[in-house]
């Protein structure tokens, strides 16, 4: 039997990115409504325990569950969430933003969905009740959701688009020739990283995260296009 997921979880439906976004905008703003105005890095730990109203805990979630891939859980009955204690260490300070905004993708996304299995969740020790064990190495369509819920809600669109500007100097979208040619680098992934990493640690992404965000938002592409209106 497979360790990978002690889970029921079942329906989950093609959604639309653009859904996704709403949904995760619908967070930033109803955070918000209730007086903390929207800006960048997204205060996620405090979205999840003081608007969300779910428990965040690290633990070595390795070493419980004998998975050495796991990143994260959620347990949507107990509205807890628990982060492998690994990426406490500041140096995954970016990836951990990633995973807790992951695990909110759930709660907002699947919780509906998801349902107990009490003989899997024994099997790793849990109290019985539904759970979602996240990994890095397994990525059915319920994870690739959550991961582009956690890119829209760490990196919403309006706040990217003007803190590129700020950045840049103007809107203007650099092209990966650009980026090559300011890094030194011809690996097109590792120059990308490079590129936007002082962007990244300002904002508290990785810079893998914020590469591939800039390029969804087109502020980089493979070629520039003249501008239509000179
Ligand atoms: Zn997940």
């Amino acid at each position: 039997m497979s360790r990978g997921q002690p889970i029921g979880i079942s329906g989950v439906k093609f959604m639309p990115p653009v859904h996704i976004e709403r949904e995760a905008n619908h967070v930033l703003d109803t955070w918000a409504a209730s007086g903390h105005p929207r800006s960048l890095p997204v205060p996620i730990d405090e979205i999840i325990e003081l608007h969300l109203g779910l428990t965040l805990e690290f633990v070595d979630l390795r070493d419980q569950l004998g998975i050495d891939d796991v990143l994260g859980a959620i347990f949507p009955d107990r509205k807890l969430i628990k982060i492998d204690s690994l990426l406490e260490d500041p140096a995954h300070r970016g990836r951990c933003a990633f995973t807790m905004a992951h695990e909110v993708g759930h709660w907002v996304l699947h919780r509906h969905l998801m349902h107990a299995d009490a003989e899997q969740s024994s099997l790793f020790g849990f109290e019985p009740g539904p759970v979602l064990v996240c990994r890095s190495g397994f990525r059915p369509p319920e994870e690739m959701q959550a991961d582009k819920f956690a890119s829209y809600l760490l990196m919403p669109r309006a706040e990217i688009l003007d803190a590129w500007a700020r950045w840049r100097g103007s809107h203007a979208q650099a092209s990966l020739a650009d980026v090559m040619s300011e890094t030194g680098l011809g690996d097109l992934d590792a120059a990308v990283r490079k590129f936007v990493r002082p962007l990244a640690d300002e904002i508290g992404v990785s810079a893998q995260a914020l590469g591939i965000r800039l390029r969804d938002l087109k502020l980089i592409v493979p070629h520039v296009q003249p501008s239509l209106f000179g």
